[in-house]
């Protein structure tokens, strides 16, 4: 018995080499093509998530972002190419993905979410991915991600380095963003002001999808209570353990 709809012949093709490993076999590749994932972030970040998780064949993607492509972008939001400069990011991003795989369905989101838009947006999900550059956007997607029991895969990179952590409140074990972070804040430093080297976004973005797969799949291990640390400059990799915070304010309500 399995919890969802056949995958159809054109499908199993078409997923041949996910579904050829062992871990994924058909009813990973099921559960992919069943998931609805928000991606917060249309960006450096985002680019590979998208392109990654439309890849692979998750059912419906949810990308949110009120940016419009810029000249400057282009270097490293492989989503966007020339053609789609002045437009906006969700729907230059809905093209791509259409292109690259016309079974996905792609819900366009065209401006920044606050915590209670995240909240709306984030209800019938699966997961939620957040690739955008501001603490602030990460703490609401934290907050929500617990209020509604969702997992949170959550990347960020600047300069020649990046990190990248999942959250999985359904786990007791599991800590949060604010546990990692008890008071981050956002200064004046961005890629816009001191630079980001192209494919390291790309590397940062691509871990998210592997993280997001494996969740969505229920394989492997992802990095719940772990950050993993990227260093492109000599390609040093790091992974840190950290815990929940019995005092965090937005998690400690949780069970432990
Ligand atoms: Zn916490």
């Amino acid at each position: 018995m399995t919890p969802f709809p056949d995958l159809t012949d054109d499908e199993l093709l078409r997923y041949s080499r996910h579904i050829l490993l062992p871990q994924v076999d058909i009813a990973g590749q099921q559960r992919i093509r069943n998931a609805s994932v928000l991606v917060v972030g249309a960006g450096g970040l985002g680019s590979p998530i998208l392109l990654y998780l439309a890849a692979a064949g998750v059912g419906e993607l949810r990308i949110a972002d009120g940016d419009t492509v810029d000249a400057t972008n282009l270097q490293r939001q492989i989503v966007h190419t020339t053609d789609s400069v002045g437009q906006a990011k969700t729907s230059s991003a809905a093209a791509t993905l259409k292109r690259l795989n016309p079974d996905c369905q792609v819900v366009e989101i065209d401006r920044a979410l606050d915590q209670d838009g995240l909240h709306r947006w984030a209800q019938g999900c699966d997961l939620v991915v957040i690739g955008t550059d501001s603490f602030a956007s990460r703490y609401d997607a934290n907050v929500v991600c617990i209020e509604l029991g969702l997992p949170l895969v959550s990347g960020a990179a600047l300069g020649m380095s990046g990190q990248a952590t999942s959250i999985d409140v359904r786990r007791d074990d599991s800590p949060c963003f604010r546990c990692l972070y008890p008071d981050g804040e956002d200064g004046e430093v961005s890629c816009a002001t001191s630079g980001v080297l192209g494919p390291l976004v790309g590397m940062i973005g691509a871990i998210q999808a592997t993280e997001a797969l494996k969740i969505l799949a229920g394989i492997g291990e992802p990095l719940v209570g772990q950050l993993l640390t990227v260093d492109a400059l000599d390609m040093s990799v790091h992974r840190f353990q950290f815990k929940r915070n019995p005092t965090c304010p937005d998690c400690a309500h949780r069970p432990t």
